[in-house]
């Protein structure tokens, strides 16, 4: 009966002692003396050596297998090996201080549940390193498994803050890689620049590589740059919401500058421009008579050139470029567009958008053709934000990545079932 509980096989059961912080299981092999690795002869027992190994808790306990491990001899003068202790890959691996079983129930409730690995380590009553330890090791199999990136026809790149190093906190970026057809997280990478993602790219077969058509990004020129010369085929989409984003950001940039030059200080709480710099991020169909009137009111009392009206319509116009449905009527209108914001009554963040609209104008009309976003990387985002949330900051790469991808690179985690007994 106690065998039947404690399920490990090929062991006998010697007996079970209450320790004050755990339960503890003495158990011995119950396998025929051993052969000599070195040369396959027999040998005389030498003694015996207890391994203590964390197991899974037992009943609501944390518990200890206590494993009288057999010490051998090889009387065979002319092998090399002198002495060896038995071991069994499905109790748990060589020198590891937590058995197989443990390990992936570990791994499986720090990678799929997104548990924090100080949480399960006092489940199992044991040392943080041992948990993380186990994690790593199991998770490479999961993560490194060739059929969990399948063929994908869309990627996408992302910066994402890693951590902050050092004195003064700098800030260490990565670079993600989704598949944004499927919203899987492909892979993390350290850096944000060209190098570190053309790196991962040309890791990938060439026919993987192939077969992606489409590559979203924000605009960013580095990602750009990785994915002109790794994958040229592809078609780029400029992500919407980092265009309008950015159109928001040129009309604030606008307004400030105006701010300073009509008042000569930044803005107060009763400066016209300062009172509506909220209302006009605010998409304008979404504006009720009132505040459209107090926005034309305040415009009127603190833009006495026109400047800012004029990048609030830019943003306004920008915004416009995804209701139109028809891809090539849109990649007329973003030339266009490009063009007339570079227009010399414009203000000069308005023409410097201009410029960049141009710069970017396939990439921005590209999604009308395929309506990918990199809505995707941003919820995987999340998934990862909750990862570090949860650890309250990572700062190891390795650890990082092998969280990350564990909850949310959608291993394939039948594989981390024990080897059938
Ligand atoms: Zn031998």
């Amino acid at each position: 009966m106690c065998e039947l509980l404690v399920g490990l096989p090929d062991v006998n059961v010697n007996g079970v002692g209450d320790w004050p912080h755990w339960l503890r299981i003495a158990i011995t092999s119950r396998a025929e003396r051993r052969r000599c690795p070195g040369c396959g002869g027999k040998v005389w027992l030498h003694g015996r050596a207890e391994v203590e190994l964390v197991d899974l808790p037992c009943f609501g306990r944390p518990t200890r297998l206590v494993w009288s491990k057999q010490r051998c001899r090889c009387p065979n003068p002319t092998c090399g090996v002198i002495t060896f202790v038995e071991h069994d890959e499905r109790i748990a691996a060589v020198r590891a201080a937590i058995t197989d079983r443990a390990g992936r129930w570990a791994t499986f409730q720090v990678g799929n549940h997104g548990r924090a690995v100080s949480e399960v380590a006092k489940d199992l009553g044991c040392d943080w390193h041992t948990v993380m330890d186990a994690v790593v090791h199991h998770g490479r199999a999961l993560i490194d498994d060739p059929k969990r990136i399948g063929i994908t026809t869309a990627v996408g790149l992302d910066e994402v803050l890693f951590c902050r190093v050092g004195k003064f906190r700098h800030r260490a970026w990565s670079t993600q890689v989704v598949d944004v057809a499927r919203g899987q997280l492909l892979d993390v990478v350290p850096g944000r620049d060209a190098a570190a993602g053309c790196a991962w790219f040309a890791a990938r077969p060439v026919e993987w590589c192939e077969a992606i058509e489409w590559a979203t990004l924000d605009l960013s020129g580095p990602y750009r740059a990785v994915f002109d010369t790794m994958i040229p085929h592809a078609v780029q989409i400029a992500d919407p919401f980092h265009v309008v984003k950015l159109a928001n950001h040129v009309l604030d940039e606008c307004r400030r500058r105006v701010q300073n030059e009509t008042l000569g200080h930044r803005g107060r709480k009763d400066d016209p421009l300062y009172r509506i710099r909220k209302l006009m991020t605010i998409a304008h169909e979404r504006l009720d008579g009132d505040a459209d009137a107090k926005l034309r009111g305040l415009l009127e009392a603190g833009d006495p050139r026109g400047e800012v009206r004029m990048a609030w319509h830019s943003k306004e116009v920008v915004r416009s470029i995804y209701e139109i449905t028809d891809a090539d009527l849109a990649a007329e209108f973003v030339t266009q567009l490009g063009i007339d914001l570079q227009d010399d009554s414009c203000p000069p963040e308005v023409q410097r958008f201009g410029r960049t609209i141009t710069r970017w104008r396939h990439q921005i009309a590209a999604w009308h053709r395929a309506r990918f976003t990199n809505g995707p990387t941003e919820a995987i985002n999340n998934l990862v934000k909750r990862i570090k949330r949860v650890a309250f900051g990572i700062s190891n790469w390795t650890n990082y990545r092998t969280r990350a991808l564990l909850y949310a690179g959608h291993p394939n985690w039948s594989l981390l079932h024990p080897t059938p007994r």
